[in-house]
């Protein structure tokens, strides 16, 4: 279990929006009749807001959930308009709603990500389509198998007065159960969010009845599904795919910030083409997210961007460069003693019956060549350059070493 800085800063902002919403909610009688009108809306706003970010991104699961979420509403909003009784609404449209929202929320998103307008995006959006008009069909009567799933309780008190059903209720409990593991085991981002999500969404269900504060709740949903895709996108653009480090595109943006003072080192890792040549390019994938983890610890109030390929570029602002080389070597040090724990491969531990199940340490080393804004060095391209030149100069001293 790992929770980072990403996953803690997203429950803050949800926890944010939570409070927002109860602020909200508190003040809702000394509200102005437009400002009430845009509280009612404001869900659908979201939801279409968040249907065009999730199609200009391709994210079909944020899509389809928040898809679910606008039908659901609407259906519930609009139910009397739809020909559905209020008696049927309130012992069928509603309780199944209850049921079905969570359980839906749930396997979509665990379902793997197709796009939005692939076939199988399609297939999901016409599932969910279909699923309406059963949900349709199903709340214009009562139906008594229906009425005995909706009715069904384990507890007879102390749960009595809650207008939800008690199967509903445990499909949410579920749910949550389900996103809390894949959060916090599997280290999921996105599961981290549908915690929030899910919370918000059981809360507006509760608030079935004041209109307004179901419009609330469900916009926190669709606000959190739309940071979500906003951060996500963010990190498409500025961090490494591989080893989710800041990417050159984010270096290109901090050395157009940086002052009258500042050094650039360039890390490259020594013999890699061997490795891969001997190890295949997966572990050397493995490696370089090893050796991106050791760098983006550099002391010395540097910081770590992948260059390209196995280089790495590490920015020093308001640094002089002998006061960075100790930092530099710390760090060269670090990278040559985090041994990489292969495991066998399947053929490998079959092959060699008296070696099986033993795991090597692989190693690799860095070599670092460091420049810093000078005279010679004006520009941020030149410091580049002359660190480059630096780290050629390191790999002719034997690599392993740090050069200026
Ligand atoms: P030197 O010590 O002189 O730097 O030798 P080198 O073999 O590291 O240098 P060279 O530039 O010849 O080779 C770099 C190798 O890095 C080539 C490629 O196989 C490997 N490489 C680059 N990007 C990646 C990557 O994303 N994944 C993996 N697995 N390997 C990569
Ligand atoms: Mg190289
Ligand atoms: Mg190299």
């Amino acid at each position: 279990m790992k929770i980072t800085f990403k996953t803690v800063l997203s429950h803050i902002t949800y926890i944010l929006i939570l409070l927002g919403c109860y602020f909200l909610i508190k003040k809702i009688p000394s509200f102005t009749p437009p400002i009430l009108l845009v509280i009612e809306y404001s869900s659908y706003i979201l939801f279409g807001l968040g249907m065009l970010l999730s199609i200009r991104f391709n994210q079909g699961r944020v899509f389809l959930i928040i898809l679910l979420l606008t039908l659901f509403q609407l259906f519930l909003n609009y139910y009397s308009r739809l020909s559905v009784h209020i008696t049927t609404y309130s012992q069928v449209l509603y309780p199944v709603t209850c049921i079905l929202l969570p359980l839906n929320i749930a396997i979509f998103s665990q379902l793997k990500e197709r796009g939005i307008f692939s076939l199988w995006g399609k297939i999901r959006i016409s599932f969910i389509l279909i699923e309406m008009l059963v949900i349709y069909r199903i709340a214009v009567s009562i139906d008594p198998l229906i009425q005995k799933i909706v009715d069904y309780k384990f507890i007879k008190f102390p749960l009595e007065k809650m207008i939800m059903p008690q199967v509903a209720l445990l499909i949410f409990f579920l749910t949550l159960i389900l996103f809390i593991i894949k959060a916090y085991f599997k280290n999921s981002i996105f599961e981290v969010r549908l915690i929030g999500v899910i919370i918000s969404v059981f809360t507006a269900l509760i608030f079935i009845n004041d209109k307004l504060s179901f419009s609330i709740f469900l916009s926190a949903a669709g606000l959190m599904l739309i940071t979500g895709v906003i951060e996500d996108s963010y990190s498409m653009a500025y961090l490494d795919e591989l080893t989710g480090i800041p990417s050159r595109r984010a270096l290109r943006e901090d050395l157009m910030k940086l002052g009258n003072k500042y050094v650039i080192a360039m890390v490259d890792i020594d013999f890699f083409k061997k490795f891969n040549d001997k190890y295949g390019h997966d572990v050397g994938d493995d490696v370089l997210k090893l050796v991106a983890s050791n760098l983006v610890q550099v002391t010395g109030g540097g910081k770590a961007f992948r260059y390209g390929g196995e280089e790495f570029t590490i920015l020093f602002p308001g640094k002089s460069i002998n006061d960075m080389i100790p930092h530099l070597e710390d760090l060269r040090v670090q990278v040559s003693k985090s041994g990489y724990t292969r495991k066998p491969s399947k053929t490998q531990a079959t092959k060699s019956k008296s070696k099986r199940g033993s795991s090597s340490q692989l190693f690799v080393t860095i070599s670092i060549g460091v420049c810093e804004k000078s005279s010679k060095f004006k520009t941020y391209s030149d410091v580049i350059k002359g660190a480059d030149k630096a780290l050629y100069r390191a790999k002719k001293k034997g690599r392993n070493c740090v050069s200026k």
